[in-house]
């Protein structure tokens, strides 16, 4: 495919006012939901094929929530569309102001593998609620995903403003050199870099969704066995390649006994041996396979450890006696190996998330409304959650994106919007009267008086 004619195609649909109209981005949302609900089974074989995920899961995680996204965008359009009355200052009066969303343009969306539907689709979302045209970047580490979304995308959606363009490295780097109007980078922060250093060239403004290490706090005293249960629930769901999904455990003063309650839930959840457990994923390919048994020998196996390279299997597995310095705290795990450190109290938890990157997401199972009060005050993260990993992303109204090293940019629901929206500032002023008379030169001292008791 000739990416400059791809890009032109949608220009030319841009520049001639095709995805401006409410009746266009309504349709195609429309159409959007058409092609989740009736690609559902090619989509779901997709997901299974490149990451063994169940049928569930799949529509939980990443069908059913870009479609929320849709009914969310279909529900508010009218409102975000809306021009918003922006009072006056009286020294300018009478005149009248207000803001005025407009679509960007041509905008570039670059998914990763791990959620390959939803991270591709519900960017998409906010794109065409905000009338722009798109092009979507599947991950090639996903390939039968990124080919259906290109099988399918074509056959709901207008051509002539939303494109799939697939490939790797090469293609991405390509589509770099074009002149988007925003990208909305998903993936790590190596790439991010890249993104932001291409975007530079055309001033291109960018969201990067990126990813890090997401602490979990567990304070002493709380109920161990549902913190269990939640952080093994946040942490294997895709087999921990979830970009919020805890990346270790700050336990204060309870590890050996949170690490027997983890045992526990793994053992409820997914049996004996999770490799049999239909509801247990497995890893994206062997490099991040041999990557992640390769952060194994970081700490005491307390359980899982299994592992198997034919099928990419790697059992849901809890370190203990994880040393700070250790391969496994230096880089974001993004598997299902969920180290468990010591700490003596609060104070120590916080410096030692504090002295690191800020993180997508920050995770605390406490029952002490100061506890609480702290780590909102003490800490910086994309976000932070109290008693359950990950369910933040599936708030509408709550912005998901990261801070510092995790990201820069939000999305989902009106912050979709936002993102792929230029607000547009205007001010309405009657040429008659001239009140303004007031200011202009020359200015006499009767004009510096007045002028200084409006301003
Ligand atoms: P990936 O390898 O699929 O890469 C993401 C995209 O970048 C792909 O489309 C790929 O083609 C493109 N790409 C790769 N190398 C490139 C290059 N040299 N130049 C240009 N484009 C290139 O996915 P990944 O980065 O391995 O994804 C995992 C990371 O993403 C983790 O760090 C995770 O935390 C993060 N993540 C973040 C979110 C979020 O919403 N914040 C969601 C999912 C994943």
């Amino acid at each position: 495919m000739e990416l400059t004619s791809v890009v032109g195609r949608l220009r030319h649909g841009f520049g001639a006012g095709r995805t401006k109209p409410a009746r266009w981005r309504r349709t195609q949302l429309q159409a959007l939901r058409t092609l989740l609900v009736e690609g559902e089974q090619e989509l779901a074989a997709a997901l299974r094929t490149d990451l063994g995920k169940g049928t569930v899961e799949s529509y939980a995680s990443e069908l059913g929530f870009v479609i929320n996204e849709v009914d969310f965008a279909l529900k508010h359009l009218d409102r975000w569309m809306r021009p918003e009355r922006v009072h006056v200052p009286r020294s300018l009066l009478p005149a009248r102001a207000r803001t005025v969303p407009e679509p960007l343009g041509v905008v570039l969306v670059i998914s990763p593998w791990n959620y390959p539907v939803m991270l591709a689709l519900a960017p998409m979302v906010g794109a065409i609620a905000a009338g722009n045209c798109v092009v979507l970047k599947p991950s090639e580490l996903a390939p039968a995903t990124s080919a259906a979304l290109a099988r399918l995308v074509p056959r709901y959606l207008d051509e002539q403003a939303i494109a799939v363009v697939e490939g790797g490295v090469d293609e991405t780097s390509a589509l770099l050199e074009q002149r988007f109007d925003h990208i909305f980078y998903t993936g790590n922060g190596r790439v991010g870099r890249i993104v932001m250093q291409a975007a530079v060239r055309h001033l291109t403004p960018v969201t990067l969704e990126l990813g890090g290490k997401s602490p979990a706090i567990v304070e002493q005293g709380v109920d161990l066995a549902a913190t269990a249960r939640r952080l093994v629930w946040g942490k294997f769901f895709n087999a921990g390649q979830s970009c919020t999904a805890p990346d270790y455990v700050l336990a204060i003063g309870s590890a050996r006994e949170l690490e027997r309650h983890l045992a526990d839930a793994i053992r409820a959840m997914y049996g004996d041996d999770p490799s049999r457990s239909p509801d247990y994923g497995r890893i994206v390919n062997e490099r991040h396979f041999d990557r992640l048994t390769a952060l194994l020998d970081s700490g005491r196996v307390v359980i899982g450890g299994e592992h198997d390279r034919n099928a990419r299997y790697i059992a849901p597995t809890v370190l203990a006696d994880v040393p700070a310095d250790s391969p496994v705290m230096s880089e974001e795990i993004f598997g299902p190996i969920l180290p468990v450190l010591d700490v003596p109290d609060l104070d120590t938890a916080l410096a030692f998330i504090n002295e690191r990157d800020k993180p997508l997401a920050l995770y605390a199972f406490t029952a002490d409304p100061r506890t609480r009060r702290r780590v909102l005050a003490e800490t910086s993260s994309g976000a932070v959650g109290f008693g359950l990993p990950n369910a933040h992303l599936t708030v509408p109204g709550l912005p998901f994106g990261g801070v510092g090293e995790s990201g820069t940019g939000r999305y989902h629901g009106p912050h979709s919007f936002e993102t792929f929206s230029h607000t547009k500032a205007v001010l309405d002023k009657p040429l008659t009267p001239d009140t303004l008379r007031a200011a202009y030169p020359p200015i006499t001292p009767l004009k510096q008086r007045l002028i200084r008791a409006f301003t």
